[in-house]
């Protein structure tokens, strides 16, 4: 923090990031460039960092000061919004959550899509930095650049969808909301933070924090509409109630100050991208938004994969129809089988709402459905092979019944499907203790998902704590699915090495969306409209995706330094190069309409290797031990049926493919 000019307020300026972490060596993967090759001069990085970016240098601050427990209150949680959200351009609807998390105890950094990360900017911050307490339990409200808090007895322990609506009946329709639910407020390891309704923050447990710290939820109330010439105009805003002020506010009157702790909520102010007032973010170049988005309307329908994103039922129930071994069956034990019927595509169709869209993107990738039981629910690309095939659970209402379940209760759903796949291959080896609940592949979700949110016992707790504790507690080791504590997503590594490395190495733990898949370059399943891109960066194209050896290494380090650039700047994967519409070109041509900067394909990887590299210097400070393997069963047990058989990634191979991505990145 560099200086309070209100209580609790702060404007944070960009610093270079020498001046806290030591400079290292840089990848650069541009055609012709060697790949992870060290630069004479250090780090180049905007000084005007991307909110994501500067979050992790104040975590760092934190951590280099000894504060090292996710559940410390001087450990800040911040929310970041990158400097194209709400910019009003498509792929830019992201915001995300940066921290330690309390299920890896590793740096964590996590994303949402949706409206709250235009929310957060035009309430006139696009770092929100959370530490301290609160002494009961509160909401914060965010506006125009300043915080303070309101009790919120009356949340605590709520579903995620009564809080939100409840707020949303407040504070009206055009209010950024973000709450907990009562898997939050009992420390759940996998509890999660719901944006607006239908959009989590998944995954590492940030939902724990904000119940730790009696926070019940984060509303941003945007300011007056005052654009800058030539952006949107306030007649285009939606003509929805005007919000109620936070001072005339009569249903919740001010608790306390404005801050959970001296210093404790720090909104920092963009100066480069918030209008006056908080209100509309400023683009530097509007005219050349709006060409983007018009370019990026026109190809979406001819891309195949976005194509395929905005057709209903969308992208989320890609387990039906994928060959064995694409994705986890029975917590990847089984290789063998395919999807059944009951969860095919008509079956979610059935129960198809409506999308549940991100401000200004064409695509609407998250599509709401109705459960048989439980509030409709939004399906994002993981959630249904999580608890549907990973747990042999093979019919599509009941798998949309406990994905419902898991975000009401503000719990993940990947979590979930990783601690319960877990728990029934225990109980199939005959390993649940005396009293617990039978169950094993096939058992309906739902049940255990409620124990995981509000139950009491001691089964509870242990759901609560996910797969790693768990399989740890009942010894059985080999059944948790997990690297650095958290569950692999539901796309089995075998069949795809690089996206097998890349679970490995990512500092903040396995991620699917980390890197683009193997299988999209391989001369028989791959994409071919998007190899084109892949040259532009130096790679080959087309590759095989079973090949791991050291070329496997480093053409992983290009694309994880390249998706870290796209989080660096909240720009959203599933929208981006290489296989969607906003290829290497267009993605230099938004960050410059945004910002008034262009970075050239160097200037990115080099940006997304920094944003690497804080994360696993923070892990260092850590003590956190890097993994050079994962789970047992990647690399000891073959895909056994189908286009991918034999499919499996030897232990030595694989430890020094992973040893070499680290070093090309500088992770090492
Ligand atoms: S590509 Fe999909 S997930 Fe990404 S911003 Fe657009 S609609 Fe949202």
């Amino acid at each position: 923090m560099d200086a309070l000019d209100a209580p609790g307020i702060a404007v944070l300026p960009a610093r270079p990031v020498a001046a806290v972490l030591p400079a290292r060596a840089v990848a650069a993967g541009a055609a012709g460039a060697e790949p992870g090759g060290p630069t004479a001069a250090g780090p180049r990085v905007p000084t005007d960092e991307p909110a994501p970016l500067a979050a992790l240098r104040i975590l760092a601050d934190a951590v280099a000061a000894g504060h090292r427990d996710p559940f410390d209150p001087a450990v800040p949680l911040i929310l970041a919004a990158g400097p194209l959200a709400g910019s009003g351009a498509p792929g830019t609807a992201r915001v995300a959550a940066i921290g330690l998390s309390p299920l890896s105890g590793t740096v964590g950094e996590t994303r949402a899509e949706g409206p709250f990360g235009a929310a957060l900017r035009a309430a006139g911050a696009s770092l929100l930095v959370l530490t301290g307490r609160a002494a009961r339990p509160s909401i914060l409200l965010l506006h125009n650049g300043s915080a303070e808090l309101r009790d919120a007895a009356e949340l605590a322990d709520a579903g995620t969808v009564a809080a939100t609506d409840a707020l949303r009946s407040r504070y009206g329709a055009r209010a950024g909301i973000a709450v907990i639910g009562p898997a939050g407020w009992r420390r759940a390891r996998a509890a999660t933070i719901l944006t607006d309704r239908y959009f989590p923050l998944p995954r590492l447990g940030f939902g724990a924090i904000l119940g730790d710290r009696n926070l019940a939820a984060i509303v941003c109330l945007p300011g007056p509409p005052a654009p800058a010439p030539g952006a949107v105009a306030p007649a285009q805003y939606p003509a929805t109630p005007a919000p109620v002020a936070p001072a005339q506010d009569p249903a919740t009157p001010a608790s306390e100050p404005a801050t959970l702790a001296p210093g404790a909520v720090t909104p920092a102010q963009d100066p480069a991208a918030a209008a006056p007032g908080g209100a509309a973010p400023v683009a530097a170049d509007p005219a050349a938004l709006a060409a983007i988005a018009a370019r990026y309307r026109a190809e979406q329908p001819a891309n195949p994969l976005t194509a395929w994103q905005h057709e209903p039922p969308g992208f989320g129930v890609w387990p039906y129809g994928a060959e064995p071994g694409y994705g986890a069956h029975r917590n990847f034990a089984d290789t063998a089988t395919a999807a059944g019927d009951g969860l095919a595509p008509d079956r979610f169709l059935a129960r198809y709402r409506q999308a549940a869209p991100c401000p200004d993107c064409p695509t609407d990738c998250l599509k709401v459905f109705t459960p048989p039981a439980g509030p409709p629910v939004a399906l994002h690309q993981e959630a249904v092979a999580a608890l549907g095939p990973n747990l042999g659970v093979e019919d599509a209402g009941t798998v949309l019944a406990a994905v419902a379940a898991c975000l009401d209760a503000g719990l993940d759903p990947v979590s979930v499907g990783g601690t319960l796949g877990c728990l029934y291959e225990a109980a199939e080896r005959g390993r649940l203790p005396a009293g617990w609940p039978p169950c094993g592949f096939g058992t309906d979700p739902g049940p255990f998902v409620a124990a995981a949110a509000r139950g009491a016992d001691e089964f509870a707790a242990a759901l609560r704590g996910g797969a790693a504790r768990l399989a740890a507690r009942l010894g059985v080791p080999d059944a948790a699915m997990t690297v650095r504590g958290v569950e692999l997503p539901p796309f089995d590594p075998r069949i795809q090495p690089g996206l097998a490395l890349a679970y490995a190495a990512a500092p903040t733990g396995p991620r699917y969306d980390a890197v683009e898949h193997d299988l999209d370059f391989d001369p028989g399943h791959g994409a071919p409209h998007c190899w084109p891109q892949l040259r532009e960066l130096g790679l080959t194209a087309p590759e095989p995706a079973h090949r791991l050896d050291a070329a496997r290494a480093d053409r992983t380090a290009v694309l994880l330094a390249l998706w870290s650039a796209l989080d660096a700047y909240g720009i959203c994967p599933y929208a981006s190069t290489p296989t969607r519409p906003l290829s290497l070109a267009l993605i230099g041509d938004l960050v410059a309409a945004g910002t008034g900067y262009r970075p050239d394909t160097a200037a990115l990887l080099e940006l997304g290797a920094e944003r690497l590299r804080r994360q696993h210097w923070i892990n260092a400070a850590l003590g956190v031990a890097e993994p050079d393997r994962l789970p047992y069963r990647m690399h000891a047990e073959p895909v056994a049926a189908g286009a991918h058989a034999g499919a499996v990634l030897d232990p030595d191979r694989f430890a020094a493919a992973v040893a070499r991505l680290r070093t090309r990145l500088g992770l090492a």
